[in-house]
Order: C-alpha cells, then sequence, then structure tokens
C-alpha cells in the first residue's frame, strides 16, 4: 500500500456527502468525523479518506485511491 503522500490538498468546506453514510469511523480513534482529500504525488491525482487533525481526528488515512469510491472501499477494509 502507497501511503506517501507527497502533497495532500484540502479544500476548504470540501464536500464529505457520502462519506457520513458510507464511512466507517476511524479503527484507530473512533472518530466519525472522517473527510475525503485530493492527492497528487506527482504522477496522478487521487483521493484519499483522512481522519483529520483539524476535526479532531489522529491523521489515520486509507492510503491514495484512484477514485473517490476506491478511498472509501480502502478505508472501510482498514476500519473492520
Ligand atoms: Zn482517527
Amino acid at each position: 500500500m502507497k501511503d506517501t503522500l507527497d502533497i495532500i490538498r484540502e479544500h476548504e468546506g470540501f464536500p464529505t456527502t457520502a462519506s457520513k453514510d458510507t464511512l466507517l469511523p476511524c479503527p484507530f480513534c473512533g472518530n466519525k468525523n472522517l473527510g475525503i482529500a485530493e492527492t497528487w504525488n506527482g504522477n496522478y491525482h487521487g483521493k484519499v479518506v483522512n481522519c483529520n487533525y483539524l476535526d479532531g481526528g489522529c491523521g489515520a488515512n486509507s492510503g491514495s485511491r484512484t477514485s473517490e469510491a476506491e478511498a472509501i472501499e480502502a478505508w472501510n477494509r482498514r476500519a473492520e
């Protein structure tokens, strides 16, 4: 799993519509206020689910995936 994200760009007020219902709570800290951010590793754009420090989370993330759906799936697999 590639967990190295050179840049995580978090949009101010980025939408979390799907995440509230589909994302499992963080397995590390129990945070349910998770975000989905855009990533860029120098070659391609991706999506990452993260347990945002700014929202009281622990900073855990799903690893960069090619789509939001894959990021959610990866996160939920970790949370199980
Ligand atoms: Zn967490």
